[in-house]
């Protein structure tokens, strides 16, 4: 009798073969730090050899309930086995009662949907300049876009074109004219900017990638007042900073003033798609016609499905008061442990920028230290340690982190 070989059961990939390849076959577009997740839950992660780390980063922020949270989940398998993509050529029963729900969230009156965040912010970009040239009467080609220094709203070449940092735009040109940079939180020069061409002032209402930066109190009033008075649109980029992390809904609600465009993007995608939109008022929606913008994947029933469970979820308002509660709880606990690399602590909700002393050296082998302790976060620029976990932390599981923190820091 003959005896059939056994097949032989190929060897798990190992960390190192996982970073390997991906090293190999990628680009180097990122800098990542070297764990390979292979699992995630909650505000837990584990890894391909099944080490757990608490993560602390939230994919930027689009992770804001958590990996693989239950009903979110459950709702995209759903959506799953009925329909996922029918294009915009065709209307779905899934993309119209998405923007009635996010139009009473955001206090909007209508959307445009997209899938990434720079998407979201082209769309908003267009819209201006549309709006400018149909309402404003700009003379054609003519349209201006205020920007802040140190802004980040994505990738694009056009959103490239109006960014302060050297690494996200030297070699990159040629750039899109038609924006005019202004220092972040300094209202007089916003004022001075404007002029007869001005569609709009572009803001994140706190600057997430430039190391959690808060503007000064009443600044972004300040602002509204600016854009109102000089019939300027004030387009808040809300994709980071939005959808619960700063203890509101939306970080602006902080300032008590609402935008003329709302971007948003990241967790409204549940962590699972990517979802952006704006949301804006109708008479300024309108200026967008059948053929003159859109994305095959943007508002798919999919998106949509998912992106109604998050604001279903939002609607409670559980998520942005454990925000409030769970990150003033953080930053009083990382105040009083008084570590010395600390220069400043700086932002609102569970949305934390721990800024290292100069003299102790860069964020990222801080980074690297809590990664072995199994606190995953990250650095952004060289000096800050960004701190964006799950919304749905507990208090025990922040002094889980706050001990490690400590650990490593102290
Ligand atoms: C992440 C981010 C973007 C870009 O979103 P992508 O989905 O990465 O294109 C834009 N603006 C802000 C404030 C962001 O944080």
């Amino acid at each position: 009798m003959t005896k059939k070989a056994t097949p032989k059961k190929k060897a798990a990939l190992t960390a190192h073969d996982h970073i390997h390849v991906t090293e190999d076959f990628g680009a180097h577009n990122y800098h990542p730090l070297p764990v390979v997740i292979a699992k995630g839950n909650g505000v837990w992660v584990t890894d391909v050899a099944g080490k757990k780390y608490m993560d602390m980063l939230a994919a930027y922020s689009a992770v804001n309930f958590g990996h693989c949270p239950r009903p979110i989940i459950a709702a995209a398998k759903k959506q799953l086995d009925r329909v996922t993509l029918t294009s915009r050529a065709f209307f779905n029963d899934q993309t119209g009662m998405f923007f009635k729900e996010l139009c009473k969230l955001t206090g909007m009156e209508c959307i445009l949907p997209m899938n990434t965040g720079a998407e979201g912010v082209e769309t908003a970009i267009k819209t201006a300049r549309k709006w400018g040239y149909t309402k404003k009467k700009i003379p054609d080609g003519k349209a201006k876009i205020i920007v802040c220094s140190e802004n980040f709203h994505g990738r694009t070449t056009t959103i490239i074109s109006f960014s302060t940092d050297p690494s996200a735009k030297a070699g990159f040109g040629p750039y899109t004219p038609g924006f005019q940079v202004v220092p972040y939180g300094d209202a007089k020069a916003l004022e001075a900017a404007i002029d007869d061409n001005t569609a709009a002032f572009l803001v994140e209402p706190i600057q997430g990638e430039a190391g959690i930066v808060v503007p000064p109190e009443g600044y972004l009033k300040e602002v509204r007042r600016i854009c109102t008075k000089k019939n300027v649109l004030m387009i808040a980029d809300e994709i980071q900073s939005g959808l619960g992390r700063t203890g509101y809904t939306f970080a602006i609600e902080h300032d008590g003033v609402k935008p003329d465009i709302m971007i948003l993007g990241k967790a409204i995608g549940g962590g699972v798609m990517p979802l952006s939109c704006i949301a804006t008022r109708k008479e300024i929606m309108e200026v967008i016609r059948p053929g003159e913008h859109g994305s095959t994947f943007g508002g798919n029933p999919l998106a949509c499905a998912i992106g109604r469970k998050v604001i279903e979820i939002l609607s409670t308002g559980k998520y942005q008061k454990n925000a409030k509660v769970m990150g003033d709880y953080l930053f009083k606990k990382v105040r009083a442990a008084n570590l010395a690399p600390v220069k400043e602590l700086r932002g609102r909700g569970l949305w934390m920028g721990i800024v290292i002393k100069d003299e102790f050296g860069k964020a990222r082998p801080y980074c690297e230290r809590l990664m072995a302790e199994g606190l995953l976060c990250k650095e952004t620029h060289d000096q800050v340690i960004r701190l964006a976990p799950p919304l749905c932390i507990t208090k025990k599981e922040i002094d889980w982190a706050v001990a490690r923190l400590v650990k490593v820091l102290g």
